[in-house]
């Protein structure tokens, strides 16, 4: 099941708009893995800490967990990473907590030259030690998510079905047009219908919108209004230890699938794609 070669599959969750299921769907998605048994990571690069507090951990000491990675001198051991760590569940399942000291480092770090590439560094030290790490990032483009951009392999984009969530995605897609340019390598990217419900005109005129006009790079299905995932939400535990049997937990599982089936695909067809 783990990777032979001690790789860390690496996605990042981003969408310059709030409140469309970043942070549940980091949430979900990690403890689906975890629950297969793969070591995951989730790290919340969101000076909001909306993921540190779905867990109820506590930020600790005088600055974050997430602002250690941002330091003048970076961080060079693996076992200086790995403290900084929290697990939070009996899965194994670990936290990077963040907090509003996150906010400083998206002040400060555009002027530091290399700032962009330190959670990816970070990661380095970890080979082997960990199968999956989810990113979880603020809605807007900064230091942060450049970071997180810089560091994954895959990126999902939820959105939420309703009127204005094309705006949004329409701003993240030119965010990662930007990095796919300094990157020379298109970053895959998977755009994920959320909050759907099919009894408002709003969700079903949008999922039939997204599905016209982003065809490609759009997950076939869509992850339904499920009030389950604000219960695990309040219980701060995964959805899928809540109930797996709920519907959005299916939807997530379906999700999970489809990316890693892709992944496979990919990695038959071989190198990734350079820009043209
Ligand atoms: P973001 O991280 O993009 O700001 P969140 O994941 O925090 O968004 O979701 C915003 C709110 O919507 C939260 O209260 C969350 O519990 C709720 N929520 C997210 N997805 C769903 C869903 N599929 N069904 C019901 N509530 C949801
Ligand atoms: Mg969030």
């Amino acid at each position: 099941m783990r990777a032979e070669d001690g790789s860390v599959r690496v996605w990042t969750i981003a969408n310059q708009k709030g409140g469309v299921g970043k942070t549940t769907t980091t949430v979900a998605l990690g403890g689906l893995l975890a629950a297969q048994g793969y070591r995951v990571l989730l790290v919340d690069l969101d000076p909001h800490g909306s993921l540190t507090s779905y867990f109820r951990c506590p930020v600790e000491g005088a600055e974050d967990q997430a602002q250690a990675l941002f330091r003048e001198r970076p961080l060079d051991r693996r076992d200086a990473f790995m403290d900084l760590l929290r697990p939070v569940s009996e899965l194994p399942l670990w936290l990077l907590p963040a907090g509003m000291g996150l906010a400083t480092v998206e002040r400060q770090a555009v002027a530091v030259d290399g700032m962009g590439l330190r959670l990816a560094q970070a990661l380095a030290l970890v080979r082997g030690e960990l199968d999956y790490v989810l990113i979880d990032t603020p809605p807007i483009l900064g230091a942060l998510m450049i970071n997180a951009l810089a560091a994954c392999e895959q990126l999902l984009i939820p959105v939420q079905t309703e009127y204005l969530a094309l705006k949004g995605l329409e701003r993240m897609l030119r965010t990662l047009n930007m990095v796919n340019r300094s990157r020379g390598q298109a970053l895959p990217h998977l755009i994920v219908p959320t909050l759907f419900d099919r009894r408002t005109q709003a969700s079903v005129h949008s999922l039939r919108q997204l599905r016209n006009q982003y065809g490609h790079g759009l997950w076939p299905g869509m992850i339904p209004v499920d009030t389950r995932l604000r219960d695990a939400s309040r219980a701060g535990i995964p959805p899928s230890r809540l109930d797996g049997r709920s519907r959005a937990v299916q939807a997530y599982d379906a999700l999970l699938r489809y990316v890693q089936c892709e992944f496979e695909q990919r990695q038959a067809a071989g190198p990734g794609r350079s820009m043209p």
